[in-house]
């Protein structure tokens, strides 16, 4: 059985998206910027997924600029206010430990430059407290940038009282909702966001496709100089076929949220009832404020990495949370950001669900990942020492 339990790494692009993108790839290839009808046609349909786009966040598609995905839009977004802060002499940010790299590397890059960064802690359930938040809010913060929802733990912030706050306080907020959008109600009017990132393919559209919005009055920077695409702010010949298929797919997943919640819910808490009598396991992140399809689990005494192995030769795709990317074997920065010890935090498994999966996919994971687990523990030579109690089990 192939058991595809990655969506918060990616999602398999659905049949409205890739039916709104074809005629892009095929008859209507014509670039937006052209002054004949045939190009005219590009245009109107950018215009087109502006307005859905806009309409799922509740903006006003002037606010809304299309980028190559969260990552752009992230960067864009701390850049802009960054900028606009120092122009005023305002050149402290905050955001929080377990932000994705797209904006923790940002921060950083900002903080050679001579910005200050304050990173909220996320206590052991993964969710940010406004009184620490208020505790770091100094009269030069240029911006605040807090993540809807988390992508390895997937925990939920208090992104409507953050709102509240830094309207009150006039300081500009950034979101990355990439792991929320057509997952959760967004509604940046009711929820005080000045700018948002999303992703298309987080929600079943292609990679490589995403947007920024940015609230009527935000200055932008651009990161990408050229033409004057998205009015300005964001060069580079569009990509109408991408977008088309963004607008689509976001449309799609915001008009089934509820069906698709109702469908993935009993399947997450199967999941996370079945997997937690693995003895010296733990549930990662509160689950109370917490995303449809994403359970983090550790389990005591192994290598996340090896299980992962052991998992995919049954079919299962799923992931760490952790870094791998880069190869590197430092634990996740999330999990030790919720407080893990080191030794903790390495035997993580990640399993993110979607309304693609069924009921025996998920009864597959659960017959598996147990045996796994008891599978590696047996040559562990640290679950060897746990069990001779030579060694304090942390979990
Ligand atoms: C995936 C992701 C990003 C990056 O989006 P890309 O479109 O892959 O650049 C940013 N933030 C979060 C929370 C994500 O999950």
């Amino acid at each position: 059985m192939f058991v595809y339990a990655d969506n918060a790494a990616t999602t398999s692009v659905s049949k409205t998206a890739l039916d709104a993108m074809l005629p892009f790839l095929t008859e209507q290839y014509g670039n937006p910027s052209s002054l004949y009808s045939f190009g005219q046609k590009a245009q109107e349909a950018l215009q087109e997924a502006r307005e859905t786009v806009a309409k799922c966040l509740n903006a006003d598609p002037r606010e809304i600029y299309f980028t190559s995905g969260g990552s752009e839009a992230d960067n864009q977004a701390i850049v802009s206010a960054a900028r606009l802060g120092a122009r005023k002499g305002k050149k402290h940010l905050i955001s929080t430990k377990f932000e994705h790299h797209a904006v923790l590397h940002t921060l950083s890059k900002l903080e050679k430059e001579g910005f200050e960064v304050t990173l909220l802690d996320v206590h052991e359930d993964g969710v940010v407290r406004l009184e620490d938040l208020k505790a770091a809010i100094r009269e030069d913060t240029a911006l605040v940038t807090i993540m809807f929802a988390n992508n390895e733990i997937g925990t939920v912030q208090p992104i409507a009282e953050i709102g509240a706050l830094c309207r009150e306080k006039k300081i500009p907020f950034h979101c990355d909702a990439v792991q929320a959008a057509g997952h959760m109600p967004i509604d940046v009017k009711a929820m005080n966001i000045d700018m948002l990132a999303i992703s298309g393919h987080k929600f079943h559209a292609p990679k490589g496709v995403g947007a920024l919005y940015a609230r009527k009055g935000m200055v932008l920077t651009n990161i990408i100089e050229g033409g004057a695409q998205e009015r300005g702010k964001r060069a580079g010949t569009e990509n109408v076929a991408g977008i088309a298929a963004m607008a689509a797919a976001l449309q799609e997943s915001c008009a089934n949220m509820e069906a698709n919640t109702a469908k993935i819910l009993p399947m997450r808490d199967k999941l996370f009832a079945e997997l937690s009598k693995i003895p010296h396991s733990k549930i990662n992140g509160s689950l109370e404020h917490h995303v449809p399809g994403t359970v983090n689990m550790c389990f005591e005494g192994i290598e996340g990495e090896s299980l992962l192995l052991m998992l995919d030769d049954a079919g299962i795709c799923a992931s760490s949370g952790s870094a791998c990317t880069s190869g590197s074997l430092d634990p996740s920065h999330v999990l030790l950001a919720i407080g893990l010890p080191h030794e903790v935090a390495h035997g993580s498994l990640r399993l993110s669900i979607g309304e693609y999966n069924t009921m025996e996919q998920i009864d597959h994971i659960i017959e598996t990942v147990p045996k796994v687990v008891s599978y590696l523990r047996s040559m562990s030579p640290v679950w060897d020492e746990l069990v001779k109690g030579e060694r304090k089990h942390l979990i």
